[in-house]
């Protein structure tokens, strides 16, 4: 009887510790999305198109972000679990289109998705292996569809200018979460849509609303989208 008893608070106190310790992995993930012509245009270092060819007029992945709900991050978790392209051999192509790289020198993007998976993926183990953490993101872009919802607005990569708020509001609306805006500057210093934020729980299942937004420099009431 006691030891039946002493049984089962063990297994309660192992199922707690295990519960606090899947909890302490991180809280959420930023889904970040990159318009090419604002990483072009804005001068500092240029782009460099990819060995495959210029990309597609459209949003690009940067990455799937683990993230902690104080605003801080972990970084390159598992040093035993490098990128292996033969991982993930059936998505290369979808990868190519949806996440290409813009770095220089030119490159096939597996520097950039090595990167990627390296410095957050591996913080995400507990979740995805290499294949569904880049499925995932890849379906989170289709999902999203970002710039289907701006068009809706009226609002298109013409080189206007757009209010921020009517950015927010076009891609709450086609997504069903708010999103934040990153900005940078074109070589004339005029403010950018650069990176568009949403996030994923922590199972990887479903968007939900950001617990807190990145800390950073204010974009502008009004921006520019740049045409690519
Ligand atoms: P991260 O380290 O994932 O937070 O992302 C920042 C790094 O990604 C920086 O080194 C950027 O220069 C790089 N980066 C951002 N966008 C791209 C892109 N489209 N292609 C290649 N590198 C990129
Ligand atoms: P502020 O201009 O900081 O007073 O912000 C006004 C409102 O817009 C607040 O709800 C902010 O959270 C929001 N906001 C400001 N900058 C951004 C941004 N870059 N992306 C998304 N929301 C923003």
């Amino acid at each position: 009887m006691e030891s039946k008893f002493l049984f089962l608070i063990n297994l309660l106190v192992l199922q707690y510790l295990a519960v606090l310790c899947v909890s302490q992995d991180f809280d959420f993930f930023y889904f970040v999305q990159q318009w090419p012509g604002s990483y072009c245009d804005s001068g500092k270092s240029s782009c460099c198109y990819p060995t495959t060819g210029k990309p597609a007029a459209d949003f690009g992945i940067h990455g799937l972000w683990p993230n902690y709900n104080d605003g801080s991050y972990p970084q390159n978790c598992d040093p035993n679990n490098p990128f292996d392209e033969s991982k993930i051999s059936d998505l290369i192509s979808n990868m190519r289109r949806n996440w290409p790289t813009l770095a220089c020198p030119s490159g096939s993007g597996e520097t950039f998705w090595s990167h990627e998976w390296e410095k957050h993926g591996t913080c995400s183990e507990s979740v995805f292996d290499q294949h569904s953490y880049f499925e995932t993101t890849l379906g989170l872009k289709q999902q999203t569809n970002l710039l289907q919802a701006l068009k809706t607005a009226g609002i298109k990569a013409d080189g206007r200018t757009y209010s921020l708020g009517d950015i927010k509001d076009a891609i709450k609306e086609g997504t069903g979460y708010t999103p934040w805006i990153e900005c940078n500057q074109d070589s004339s210093g005029n403010s950018q849509l650069y990176q568009v934020y949403l996030c994923l729980d922590n199972s990887g299942s479903s968007l939900i609303e950001c617990p807190v937004f990145p800390k950073g420099k204010k974009c502008g009431s009004e921006i520019e989208f740049p045409v690519f």
